[in-house]
């Protein structure tokens, strides 16, 4: 594998593409990370609080109906949304913040999409005693209301910022220029494996418990590799971390589902694999929808928590060696897979994974019963019932999203 993780580099994608500010502080964490990593005592403590406080190893639940409907494929789900608060997020998040409370530091902050990322890390600034400081789009705080409110309920303080599309890259950028200038008493918690190196690399070995946990429980269920992995990819930490531990192994299939949105014009999706090119982007390099003059395109996406305009240097590489695949899943398909899994598992999953979902509708069928895909649910979805619950209403009106 061609990755330099003293450097973070993945083939051409990764690196720091910062100021001399930003590049001291992110030098300050990378060193650290490589210290803790092999620490036994830090390593010991993730492993406690994953196991008693986020209630870890989740599920990996086959899917039995679902998978006898579609009349082709297992189908097994990794259960991320039966995590404490509710996605994959708290995996990096408390990851991150042990190593934060080791290095010293009193202050945290965070950037936030969907506000999955924000309570995440809210919850674990509020169980090790730390303060916690949210950036968050102020389209986003419309849409995630509550999300809003529980990160308050937890103790933090969240910052709108009305820049630009109001969205997550934009809570990036103010985030970015906050740790470039209080490095010195202030950790950014970053929320999916993009960014400038360490970030990528601590994300993806903290959110790799997901893949390393399932291999394991699909051996024991199954005595046998799955054929594909299904998780979808907004900066691609989920993914990654069910993706990484199975690199290996050739025989299993890789596939991210991206945010296709409304469709391919630019501004109607985030499907930054399938529409990007390799680019610079929030100080890394990665395949990325820019326009022609470099800037980085708005994005569109039924999932809050996809709409980011990047994919992680980690998934770049994967895409750019064939490792994995990468396919936009379009808002309507993804809200239709989100009712089917209500409908025939019980259970209301994040619009975010119902991308991925919605890819297991298609793929099951064309294959054999014997043959076998992991999804990765990454998160349950209350956080989106009243926007499905608009969604219907609409659609009786007018013939919106929930008819295609
Ligand atoms: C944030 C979020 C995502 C997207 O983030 P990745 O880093 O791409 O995993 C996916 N699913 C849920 C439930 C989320 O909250």
């Amino acid at each position: 594998m061609r990755r330099d993780e003293m450097t973070g580099c993945f083939g051409e994608f990764g690196g720091q593409y910062v100021s001399p500010e930003l590049k001291r502080a992110l030098d300050h964490v990378a060193e650290y990370y490589q210290e803790i990593r092999g620490d036994a005592g830090f390593q010991e403590e993730l492993a406690y609080y994953l196991r008693e406080y986020v209630g870890r190893p989740s599920p990996l639940y086959h899917a039995k109906r679902l998978s006898e409907h579609l009349g082709g494929a297992q189908i097994y789900l990794k259960r991320e949304d039966l995590n404490h608060t509710g996605s994959h997020k708290i995996n990096n998040a408390l990851g991150q913040a042990l190593m934060a409370k080791r290095m010293g530091v009193k202050r945290i902050i965070a950037e936030t999409g969907a506000g999955q990322h924000g309570v995440a890390t809210a919850t674990v600034c509020a169980l090790l005693d730390m303060e916690c400081v949210i950036y968050m789009g102020t389209e986003d705080m419309a849409r995630q209301e509550l999300n809003v409110f529980r990160m308050e309920l937890l103790g933090a303080k969240v910052v709108g910022v009305d820049a630009g599309s109001k969205t997550l890259k934009d809570a990036v950028d103010a985030a970015l220029e906050d740790f470039a200038q209080n490095y010195a008493h202030t950790y950014y918690l970053l929320g999916s494996a993009v960014g400038p190196h360490p970030y990528p690399l601590m994300v993806r070995d903290f959110q790799s418990v997901i893949g390393v946990e399932a291999k394991e429980q699909i051996l024991q269920a199954t005595g046998r590799m799955p054929d594909y992995l299904l998780a979808c990819v907004g900066g691609g930490s989920n993914a990654i971390g069910l993706f990484a531990p199975f690199y290996q192994d050739k025989e299993v299939q890789m596939i991210g589902l991206e945010p296709g949105g409304n469709g391919p014009q630019a501004g109607q999706h985030a499907a930054s694999a399938s529409y990007g090119v390799p680019t610079v982007i929030h100080g890394f390099r990665c395949y990325a929808l820019v326009d022609e003059e470099g800037g980085v395109q708005d994005t569109h996406s039924l999932a809050a928590g996809l709409d980011y305009p990047g994919i992680g240097p980690e998934h770049s590489y994967y895409l750019a060696t064939g490792r994995a695949k990468y396919l936009p899943i379009s808002d309507s398909e993804a809200f239709r897979a989100f009712q089917v899994l209500a409908e025939m598992e019980g259970i209301i999953a994040a619009f975010e994974s119902s991308h991925a979902v919605a890819y297991a509708l298609q793929l099951a069928p064309t294959l054999s019963k014997n043959q076998i895909i992991v999804v990765n649910l990454s998160g349950r979805g209350d956080k989106d019932a009243a926007q499905a619950l608009r969604l219907l209403q609409k659609d009786k009106e007018v013939g919106g999203v929930a008819s295609a």
